[in-house]
């Protein structure tokens, strides 16, 4: 699908959004148009909370953007994350203070491919049929895991891709901490360890705190367990019994669930060991899946 066709699917995005009134304003000018793999397996679209059908909740972000090399040259991406943080908050995506300080400090820029805008609230392919997620995604479930990432706590962070939402995890948890990032590409793996070594959380990742691993996901990473915030970054039938057998009592994971239909699930474990499950909001991920059925497409 290229060009006008693109932009028709975009644009429809677009009027679903208006027409249901999604939470967050949007601006088609700031909306990038994707390539064919994009748009099939990128749509880490939110829907509107009624559920009535699927929009691209886009927040207008900074209008152009910024390369790696633009960012290291002048360090204007720093100030451009921050417009970024200060539109999410404008937007009502962000309420939190340590999720604004955690956006401000982990620079979007250094976790996307070259080349690609880094502020736009659009979700990114990274190759692998796989996506870095769209900000006020990210923000939204930083803001949903808060309380479990106080420091000391541990955290996993599944499907962790990129490795953005995993240095947020360790920024927040501390030296005193766990972050642990689990993602099935090992090409992934190699390249969020990169990602994360240009960021601030390059201390955290020398310290031990932080460690990205290849792996299974579904199976989550039962050595550090259990956890106080698990994070998903893809989309399960089901969730994974291991990844509830792992979450603490007073933990809380954060799951995208369904196939077509998706719904961000909110699990928590309560101190008795019981699982309260509710649905925070309708949204399309990628699918959290087997190796082979990703690098296939699905
Ligand atoms: N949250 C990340 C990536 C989101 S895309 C970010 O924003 O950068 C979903 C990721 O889940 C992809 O990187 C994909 O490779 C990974 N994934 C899908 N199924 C998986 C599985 N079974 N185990 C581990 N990772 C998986």
């Amino acid at each position: 699908m290229e060009g006008p066709v693109c932009q028709v699917a975009w644009g429809c995005y677009v009027l679903l959004a208006i027409s249901i009134g999604a939470h967050c304003a949007m601006s088609s000018d700031n909306l990038a148009c994707p390539s064919t793999s994009d748009l099939r397996t990128q749509p880490v679209a939110a829907l509107d909370k009624e559920g009535i059908g699927p929009a691209m909740t886009s927040i207008p972000m900074i209008a152009c953007s910024t390369s790696l090399s633009e960012h290291h040259s002048g360090g204007s991406g720093t100030n451009k994350n921050k417009q970024m943080v200060e539109q999410l908050q404008r937007y009502g995506v962000i309420s939190s203070k340590k999720v604004v300080e955690v956006m401000e400090t982990i620079d979007r820029a250094l976790f996307v491919p070259d080349g690609t805008p880094a502020y736009v609230d659009s979700p990114m392919a990274i190759g692998y049929n796989a996506t870095i997620s769209a900000p006020h995604m990210h923000a939204t479930c930083l803001q949903l895991l808060e309380e479990n990432l106080q420091p000391g706590m541990h955290a996993l962070d599944v499907g962790s891709g990129t490795g953005y939402l995993t240095a947020c995890f360790a920024t927040m948890v501390g030296p005193q901490g766990r972050a642990i990032g689990v993602e099935h590409i090992p090409e992934l793996v190699a390249s969020s360890i990169k990602n994360i070594e240009k960021s601030a959380a390059v201390s955290p990742l020398k310290g031990g705190s932080l460690s990205v691993h290849a792996g299974d996901g579904r199976e989550g990473w039962p050595e550090h367990a259990p956890y106080d915030a698990i994070h998903v970054g893809a989309a399960a039938p089901e969730i994974p019994q291991p990844l509830i057998d792992q979450l603490k009592p007073g933990g809380r994971m954060v799951i995208p669930v369904g196939k077509i239909f998706q719904d961000l699930q909110v699990v928590d474990k309560n101190l008795d060991g019981s699982v309260s499950i509710r649905s925070e909001t309708a949204v399309r991920y990628v699918p959290l899946t087997s190796r082979d059925a990703q690098l296939k497409g699905y």
